[in-house]
């Protein structure tokens, strides 16, 4: 590419990117978060306490359950987005539950459930796993998984991360899903001292990396404190936004940093010609 080509791209990269950076008071970048409650579906009180929860909290809804569907249109309409929360094997054989993803199934068998589990959760915009510590381990079905998602378009994919050795995202990164990763687990104790930490964890994480991504529960105790807590976030200079906001926020930032990179070869290169 032509010199000049390659700056003006640059250029037109520049803005998208600081189009796509958040903005707090004072026009000084914040950090952001993303929260989203699993495991909804079976349980309809629950399940709309979550959806009235302020702020874009994410729904993530399993297969094929007696509220699925009626919960994931009452998420859209208070402004959640909705993800599929497919439940994967794990290492403890615990009961997978209608509509999940066990190690015996073949890629045939992994399309058609994942095809029959979105039809029970309408609006889905992405996918995480429940529970999944022995399947995403493994990486001849998570070829065959995340190759569905891709086929289909338009969704994302969440490794909730049940396992240190799972491949799930390495898995969607070479098939070019996009993807997020769990950070911070917010009530695996389920006591407040323990969530408050957590929180407290999933903020630093943020203002350290920009961002960060957190998982709850529909516990009593995740959701007094999430509705404590979510109004006045930005009282904190923490933001909190859609899993899809913080895709494309991290995808701007990676196209930032290429930018940054082509900007310097085209610098190198100006100086080298005087
Ligand atoms: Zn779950």
């Amino acid at each position: 590419m032509h010199r000049a080509a390659i700056a003006l791209a640059a250029l037109v990269l520049l803005g998208q990117v600081q189009a796509g950076v958040a903005r707090g008071a004072g026009d000084a970048p914040i950090a952001v978060i993303a929260i989203i409650i699993d495991d909804l579906g079976n349980n309809l009180a629950e399940g709309q306490r979550t959806v009235r929860l302020p702020g874009p909290v994410a729904c993530a809804i399993l297969p094929q359950t007696p509220y699925a569907q009626r919960l994931a249109r009452t998420a859209h309409n208070n402004n959640k987005e909705v993800i599929l929360h497919l439940p994967m094997e794990s290492v403890e054989s615990d009961a997978l539950g209608p509509g999940g993803l066990d190690s015996k199934m073949r890629a045939f068998d992994i399309i058609v459930t994942l095809n029959k589990d979105l039809q029970t959760v309408p609006l889905a915009v992405g996918i995480s796993n429940h529970m999944g510590s022995l399947l995403t381990q493994r990486r001849q079905p998570m070829e065959w998984l995340m190759q569905a998602i891709t086929n289909r378009g338009d969704l994302f994919f969440v490794d909730s991360r049940t396992t240190p050795q799972t491949v799930a995202a390495t898995v969607a990164r070479e098939v070019e899903l996009p993807h997020l990763e769990r950070d911070v687990f917010l009530d695996n104790d389920q006591q407040l001292s323990s969530i408050r930490t957590q929180f407290a964890i999933l903020l630093d994480t943020a203002r350290e990396y920009g961002s960060a991504l957190a998982l709850g529960h529909p516990y009593p105790e995740t959701l007094a404190f999430l509705e404590r807590k979510l109004p006045d976030l930005e009282n904190s200079g923490v933001r909190l936004v859609t899993l899809s906001k913080l895709l494309s926020m991290r995808s701007a930032k990676r196209a930032s940093l290429r930018t940054s990179a082509i900007l310097r070869i085209v610098r190198g290169g100006a100086k080298s010609a005087h």
